[in-house]
């Protein structure tokens, strides 16, 4: 890239390891920022996601109305990025209990679906079906509140995956 050029925001435009400018240089079939320094290419892979499908007695979902971008005041589904060393049930259940103060048990994953964000670049959403949970609805920090909603009263969910995986759980649960 020539030098005084604006870089590009969310691009890797040098190495983590030892700070040199990247390159873009092939590695088999893709072209993929590389490190001459370190002799090293770097991956930019999805990041996974968990997107929840809690469910009351009567089958209604939990929503939360988001109190952070991106879609903020919207109301979403609960769920949030995988942490390093943690199980994608593991993520499914610590996101219930931060956004909504619910524990659940046995998370049944419901399907995959890819997409791209604004801002984290590509995620893959895994989404949970949760039906076996207790506590008392609490609000997290990231969420201005929360409610459950019939098949019929449903907010327009603001995410393309999140509506992938809504059409699944009505397939495998209406
Ligand atoms: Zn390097």
């Amino acid at each position: 890239m020539p030098k005084g050029l604006p870089r590009k925001s969310f691009e890797w435009n040098y190495c983590a390891t030892c700070g040199s400018t990247l390159v873009q240089d092939h590695d088999g079939e893709q072209e993929r920022p590389y490190c001459a320094a370190c002799d090293r290419f770097f991956y930019r892979n999805p990041i996974p996601a968990s997107c929840l499908f809690i469910a009351d007695e009567q089958n209604r979902l939990l929503f939360g109305r988001r109190g952070v971008e991106p879609c903020s005041g919207c109301w979403a589904l609960p769920g949030g990025f995988m942490e390093l060393l943690e199980s994608a049930e593991e993520c499914a259940l610590r996101e219930m209990e931060e956004e909504t103060g619910l524990q659940g048990v046995d998370p049944v994953l419901l399907g995959t679906c890819s997409s791209r964000s604004p801002d984290k670049g590509a995620v893959l959403v895994l989404g949970f079906a949760i039906r076996n949970w207790s506590g008392i609805l609490t609000p997290g920090s990231d969420v201005r509140e929360l409610a459950f909603f019939s098949r019929h009263e449903r907010p327009e969910l603001p995410f393309d995956a999140h509506r992938s995986l809504l059409a699944i759980y009505d397939t495998l649960y209406s």
